[in-house]
């Protein structure tokens, strides 16, 4: 692949991939490879997995294939509008010194699994998590021609996860034994979503 050609599939432009993503629409069921439509669940998971498009686990929005051909060509050097999501927990390192080490591990688990949920509910790409951030990707090829659009519902949606913690509470973590302190700074500081269109989109 030329850095044209993973462009042009980035951005959801390429031939082969539309057409693949074409067929592959046809085979159950959901959830699908962002980026190829390839079934995850369903007979059609199941025989794909067998011919490389098993769901990754490093990043199940995508499969092996696309997320293997994405590390072995690369994308340095492909320039295309993105839209980028940064969202963190306010106050993280106060927080952090009230809670024994297993229990802020558990808060920012927590944080994380909901905050991914948001992401690749809206179509976007984790990136990667830092600290207390997690970094996410919306571009053409994954999110659609809206990406900006859909990177500020996922912010929206990520800063609603915090405020009804309840509602979205799997996991080991419990809510209601946190401070009233941790409940408000996740919830006080929404994500921010910034776009190359739209310079700062910041969400409260
Ligand atoms: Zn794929």
């Amino acid at each position: 692949m030329t850095a044209e050609e993973v462009r042009s599939a980035l951005m959801g432009e390429s031939a082969r991939l539309l057409e693949r993503r074409r067929v592959f629409r046809r085979l159950p069921s959901p959830p699908r490879c962002k980026l190829c439509a390839a079934p995850f669940a369903g007979i059609g998971g199941l025989v794909l997995r067998h011919v490389g498009f098993a769901r990754s686990p490093g990043n199940p929005a995508l499969c092996t294939k696309c997320l293997g051909k994405l590390r072995k060509h690369g994308m340095s050097g492909v320039e295309m509008p993105v839209t980028l999501l940064f969202s963190d927990v306010r106050g993280s390192t106060a927080i952090g010194e009230q809670m024994r080490p297993a229990e802020f591990h558990s808060f920012l688990d927590h944080f994380y699994r909901l905050a991914s949920e948001a992401i690749v509910g809206h179509d976007g790409l984790v990136d990667k998590v830092v600290g207390d951030e997690i970094v996410a990707l919306f571009f053409g090829g994954i999110s659609g021609p809206k990406h900006a659009a859909a990177a500020i519902e996922a912010a929206i949606d990520v800063a609603e996860r915090g405020r009804t913690p309840r509602r979205h509470r799997p996991g080991r973590f419990r809510w209601e034994r946190r401070s009233t302190q941790a409940r408000r700074s996740w919830a006080g500081r929404g994500p921010a979503a910034r776009s190359r269109t739209s310079p700062r989109l910041a969400m409260s």
